[in-house]
């Protein structure tokens, strides 16, 4: 092929390819008519149910164009009027979301921008705006300057990374593995296990440590255990507490443990996922001792209402992190460890990524961090009024909760378990505020779980009409 072959070749298929890169009164369009529908969206929350069921029939990609109007149709039809509505606020089972518009509108400018932001010579500001946002977190839960973390797509992944650099700390390895000890409470979030499991810790030895009556991890017994397994030869590394179960909101006593892993040189590990922006609040002082871990997980996609997708994970051991994450290249060997620091693909197992610091960052600068924590105060007095709803009308609660999550249970007189169950499926298929169960004292149970930022009071009084509702069908 010559040149000019080539150019008729390039001028021939640049009137498809040039499709993709819509002109402005296309794009105007396109933004006009999202905006609309995401106003329409927003302004209807209220009279929308929490959660229901439809069927997904149309969401296969066939390969050929569509219009926006008719994807926004199927979108609505078949994704938002489909399970739960995480953004109406209804929300009020496992762990709610929120999805504040400022996010969105982050999400936005940094898909259109695409700056990469995994590398601080690549992007210095997205990569800055990525350090800002953990720096501000460092903070907020006074970890020192020196602590390393990186943002992430939620709890798990930041679960994985902590992990990793406490099992490289402690070099659990090879015949080490199946001698190791991992310390977790009853309650603790399965992405625990399944961390461990991913990093190739399957085989430590996992040791339950009993709760007391609010759910709470006993430390006696915690010492009790790990002076046991010390004794018998076996090498406990990792204990992780929670700061915020997901079944019942409980902190556990993070100062008295710090001691216990401070005495023992044990990594210690806060998965405060739900639970840690809650020491913005009223409540901080069930936070003392986060201060003293080595590592910690918190979501901002939980706790600061932003659209799913955004964890973050600190660390004070920059060198175990740095172990797993930083892979050494010959045209890396001049940057000091503070430039090191400054890429975020170092700190993370990922390279290419969604700049999703903006969505974090956004939001916080242009709100101010008073709305946030106005939020959060409202969930934890929200979450009293409706346990004071719930036992108005004869139901039973659970003790009283450290945060925003709790749970209650009607007491029939015969098959209570099975009755309670009964009672769940008719609050799913009402729908109208969506609510989980779960096991707690082998006791079948209704959680209330309150975080989504449009969750009112209205809700709450919603919630409570819905369970009445229910409770008569089945009585
Ligand atoms: C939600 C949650 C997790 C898991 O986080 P994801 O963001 O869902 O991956 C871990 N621990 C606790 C306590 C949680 O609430």
């Amino acid at each position: 092929m010559n040149t000019e072959a080539i150019i008729i070749q390039l001028n021939k298929l640049s009137k498809t390819s040039n499709l993709l890169d819509i002109q402005q009164n296309e794009r105007t369009e396109i933004a006009e008519l999202v905006n609309e529908y995401a106003n329409k969206f927003i302004s209807g929350l209220s009279d929308v149910k929490g959660f229901q069921q439809n069927p997904v029939t149309s969401l296969s990609i066939d390969n050929k164009s569509s219009t926006i109007e008719h994807l926004l149709d199927i979108y609505q039809k078949e994704v938002v009027e489909n399970g739960i509505n995480a953004a109406s606020g209804k929300h009020l089972g496992y762990i709610p979301g929120g999805g504040v518009f400022t996010g969105a509108v982050a999400d936005f400018l940094a898909a259109v921008t695409n700056p990469f932001s995994s590398v601080y010579y690549a992007s210095p500001g997205a990569a800055s705006i990525e350090n800002e946002v953990i720096n501000w977190l460092k903070k907020v839960f006074s970890f020192p300057e020196t602590a390393v973390g990186c943002l992430s797509s939620g709890g798990s992944i930041s679960t994985l990374i902590a992990f990793t650099a406490a099992r490289d700390k402690h070099h659990v390895k090879n015949e080490r593995v199946q001698k190791s000890v991992v310390y977790l409470s009853e309650q603790v979030h399965h992405s625990t296990q399944k961390a461990l499991r991913i990093i190739g810790l399957e085989d430590v030895v996992i040791r339950y440590v009993p709760l007391d009556e609010h759910h709470r991890m006993k430390s006696d017994e915690l010492l009790h255990l790990i002076t046991k397994d010390v004794a018998e030869g076996l090498y406990p590394f990792l204990i992780v507490a929670t700061a915020g179960t997901t079944d019942t909101g409980a902190v556990d006593p993070l100062n008295e443990i710090a001691d216990i892993a401070l005495k023992h040189h044990l990594w210690f590990h806060v998965d405060a996922a739900y639970g840690g922006f809650f020491i913005l609040t009223s409540r901080k002082h069930l936070f003392k001792g986060l201060e003293r871990a080595d590592s910690m997980i918190v979501d901002p996609h939980k706790g600061l209402f932003l659209p799913y997708g955004v964890g973050a994970v600190l660390i004070k051991n920059a060198t175990a992190t740095l172990h797993s994450n930083y892979y050494e290249a010959n045209y890396m060997q001049d940057a000091s460890e503070d430039e090191l620091i400054k890429s975020p693909a170092n700190l993370s197992p990922e390279l290419t990524k969604h700049f999703r610091g903006l969505r974090v960052w956004l939001p916080l600068r242009y709100h101010g961090i008073e709305p946030f924590v106005a939020c959060l105060e409202e969930k934890l007095l929200l979450v009293k009024y409706f346990r004071e709803l719930l036992k108005e009308n004869g139901f039973l609660v659970g003790t009283e909760p450290d945060l925003s999550v709790s749970y209650f249970r009607y007491p029939f007189a015969i098959d209570s378990d099975k009755k309670n169950q009964q009672l769940m499926k008719e609050i799913h298929l009402d729908g109208e505020v969506f609510l989980s169960s779960s096991v707690i004292d082998n006791n079948f149970v209704i959680r209330i779980a309150i975080l989504a930022f449009r969750t009112k009071k209205e809700t709450i009084d919603r919630a409570m009409a819905m369970i009445v509702r229910c409770l008569h069908k089945i009585k």
